[in-house]
């Protein structure tokens, strides 16, 4: 993954750099309480400039990542059209089975687990099927990668395709800029380098993308993630904005606030802070003997660092007794399942303080358990 744009050409709104404003309402109707429309546009506003993107159909998506995933694809896709699933780990599985669910074709570029799809590889699956929608995850959760995008948007706008990002696990750790990279749908989710409640699924469509969904010959099978039901309720239409669905707005400040923190710490400082504590994790770690389970350092997802079990330690001690001192580290997920541990640095937690922490208790850890074949 390349660091060296880091730049981002698109500044944060004022509005979402001060203070949260509450103004008192008075709520004479049925309730729930209605959702101010200010703290929306503060959202929407934080969220283009998270993705770098101009796209007025931007908005957050009521239910977690999963409902960002269903809502690109139940939108993008239309039934018997066929989707390209770059599949690094268990996130394009997962988009894979939904496609299916739609009615959907599944084609699939099988990418060996703890790397990433070259360009060359994904120009000749998309010679080989000439899909609707290209699915590629940035940040491989299950794995560890992250996947480079780099000329991917091109690819497929010479072949007439959609490209969707799932940036969940990568947004804000490793750069996205939505429009440079020409990406037609991006979704992400507010528990990662936001640490804010779950609950919210960010998204993001292109012009293409809106393009593609104003000529479908079929409807959106869902009202509750119709992109344009959503984008209208979201104020991103220029019609009166409707009620669509009772927003959980506790999250919706959440995420406002989680915006703010991010765009006053600036884009770039943020990638830069993940950036150095993932290396200074990797150093941490080569010290007491582990080894990253990505081995291409620059395909690393600076979030979330996999780590390859070393012989005969049982991994589920290990995480248990970390977890009995109040630190949670993960097994693997997927592809990785039995294979690593996955300690992620993501949002507040990447700090060298608690990554020393944590790295000390895995080496006592290590040092103390009983290895299985004792
Ligand atoms: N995509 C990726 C890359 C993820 O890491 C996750 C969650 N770990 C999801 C999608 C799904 O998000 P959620 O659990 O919030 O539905």
């Amino acid at each position: 993954m390349s660091f060296n744009n880091l730049l981002s050409t698109i500044p944060p709104a004022t509005r979402i750099l001060e203070p949260l404003k509450v103004p008192s309402k008075l709520l004479m109707g049925p309730g729930p309480s209605n959702m101010r429309e200010s703290i929306m546009d503060d959202v929407k506003a934080g969220l283009q400039y998270l993705f770098q993107t101009n796209n007025e159909l931007t908005f957050a998506v009521s239910g977690s990542g999963h409902a960002g995933m269903e809502c690109a694809v139940m939108n993008l896709l239309e039934p018997g059209e066929t989707v390209l699933v770059v599949q690094t780990g268990i996130w394009g599985q997962r988009v894979a089975d939904l496609v299916d669910r739609l009615g959907g074709r599944v084609q699939t570029l099988n990418v060996e687990a703890g790397k990433a799809a070259t360009l060359e590889m994904f120009s000749k699956a998309m010679e080989d099927c000439k899909p609707a929608v290209v699915f590629v995850c940035q940040g491989e959760s299950s794995t560890g990668v992250a996947q480079p995008l780099e000329d991917f948007g091109d690819v497929c706008h010479k072949n007439g395709t959609l490209l969707l990002v799932d940036a969940v696990a990568s947004i804000g750790c490793v750069p996205l800029q939505m429009d440079a990279l020409d990406i037609d749908c991006v979704y992400a989710a507010t528990q990662k380098v936001l640490g804010a409640p779950p609950g919210l699924a960010m998204i993001s469509f292109s012009e293409r993308a809106v393009q593609k969904m104003r000529t479908r010959k079929t409807r959106v099978p869902s009202f509750y993630l119709d992109a344009f039901e959503l984008a209208n309720y979201w104020g991103c239409s220029n019609e009166p904005r409707r009620y669509h669905h009772t927003a959980p707005i506790s999250l919706v400040y959440a995420l406002r606030e989680a915006l703010s923190e991010i765009a006053n710490e600036g884009l770039e400082q943020c990638l830069l802070r993940h950036r150095q504590c993932a290396d200074f994790l990797y150093s941490k770690l080569e010290e007491i003997g582990l080894k990253p389970y990505v081995k291409e350092k620059s395909v690393r997802l600076p979030g979330l660092t996999t780590i390859e079990l070393p012989p005969n330690v049982e991994f589920k001690l290990i995480i248990d007794k970390l977890m009995s001192q109040g630190i949670e580290i993960s097994g693997g997920l997927g592809p990785t399942v039995g294979k690593v541990w996955r300690i992620g640095t993501f949002g507040v937690n990447a700090d060298k303080e608690k990554i020393l922490k944590t790295v000390h208790a895995l080496d006592e850890a290590l040092k103390t358990v009983h290895n299985k074949d004792v």
